[in-house]
């Protein structure tokens, strides 16, 4: 590799996205950082590479499901994906995932993980990936087995939580979404991670026929709830997914929603004020015929936007850069789109951003 100034439409060196910005690269490592003027002012004889619309700190798959690596990917309505997962759950696990653990094509990941504790183990103990391991919390059961089932999901997060490597990856609780956890399983389960200091991070406002259910308790996920031969006053009526989070307590400080599509202003302005992120996953809402979160509305209302994939299940590649490829058909300003994968994402997540500084090696600086 020879000595170049490298440049793009955006550099984000860890801190934040800027224009006309270049990073000086001496075959193997980052020597120098500043403005692309600048440095051509004082090495004029170097060249100046353009390496596209962004170089900086690794982008950020804030959330996947690698146990449901061995789906086809989904295409159609949400109440029917559900089934599709639910019908094929014998395919999740760890297989699942070592299908998939040679190819993510990024490093820090925001991952949920369900039913098959030899997934937690695999990421606290060897996982060769950063970021954040979800232990998914789901189900409505009679109060008594709840309890039984609380109580045995503490004892692993308890156990989980020792695993933890110094600069591996972290523990994180997902209770699943509003609909699928009886209040009371939620609350205890958000009030347990809060005092553990262990992140959320939680499905939310994903298709209209959660929105439907949680307003007129009606529409096919009452109709699949039926199905299952669940009482049909399991949530409160009247409403949004959002609303019944926030008074649920579940909107704190270290947790994230995921999707955040149907949603109204005052919602919006409910997760502005908790400070709390949202993941969206573009090309998995269009697959499920979900719709699109309204981007315009929370980039004026300042919610922190972040970036992932879903799973195969439900989006055809792992790769957030096809992410922001969607947000940009979707009319999101590329800064915005790059600021979502990029800085975005570990603050979803609860992690520090990396920093490229003097010294930073080269092979470490993200390309789009
Ligand atoms: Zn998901």
């Amino acid at each position: 590799m020879d000595v170049e100034i490298w440049t793009a439409d955006f550099v984000n060196l860890g801190d934040g996205l800027r224009a006309s910005w270049g990073i000086l690269v001496d075959g193997k490592r980052v020597v120098n950082a500043a403005a692309v003027d600048e440095l051509r002012g004082r090495y004029p004889q170097l060249p100046l590479v353009n390496k596209g619309k962004y170089l900086g700190i690794p982008f950020v798959n804030a959330h996947t499901h690698l146990d449901l690596s061995n789906f086809e990917t989904f295409h159609g309505d949400f109440a029917d994906f559900i089934k599709f997962v639910v019908a094929g759950r014998e395919k999740r696990g760890l297989e699942a995932v070592r299908a998939v653990a040679d190819s993510i094509p990024q490093n820090t990941l925001g991952d949920i993980v369900a039913n098959d504790e030899r997934v937690m183990d695999w990421w606290l103990r060897e996982s060769p990936y950063d970021g954040v391991a979800y232990w998914e919390v789901l189900g409505v059961y009679p109060p008594a087995k709840e309890e039984e089932y609380l109580k045995r999901t503490k004892e692993l997060l308890l156990r989980w939580k020792t695993l933890q490597r110094s600069s591996g990856p972290r523990l994180g609780v997902s209770p699943h979404s509003p609909y699928s956890l009886t209040p009371s399983l939620m609350r205890s389960i958000v009030e347990f991670s809060t005092a553990e200091g262990l992140p959320l991070q939680i499905h939310a406002a994903e298709s209209p026929a959660e929105r439907e259910y949680f307003l007129r308790r009606r529409g096919p996920l009452l109709e699949f709830f039926e199905s299952l031969g669940l009482p049909k006053d399991i949530h409160p009526v009247g409403l949004t997914p959002i609303a019944y989070l926030s008074q649920a307590g579940a909107l704190r400080s270290g947790a994230s929603l995921v999707h955040g599509v149907q949603v109204d202003e005052t919602d919006v302005s409910i997760i502005a004020d908790s400070g709390v992120t949202v993941i969206s996953c573009p090309r998995s809402n269009l697959n499920l015929n979900a719709g699109l979160p309204p981007y315009h509305l929370y980039l004026q209302s300042g919610v922190m936007l972040a970036l992932g994939s879903d799973s195969l299940a439900s989006a055809e590649t792992l790769n957030v850069k096809d992410d922001i490829a969607a947000l940009e058909d979707a009319g999101v300003p590329l800064r915005n789109a790059l600021q979502a994968a990029s800085s975005n994402g570990y603050a979803a997540l609860g992690l520090t951003s990396p920093r490229i500084v003097a010294g930073t090696d080269a092979k470490l600086v993200e390309f789009l």
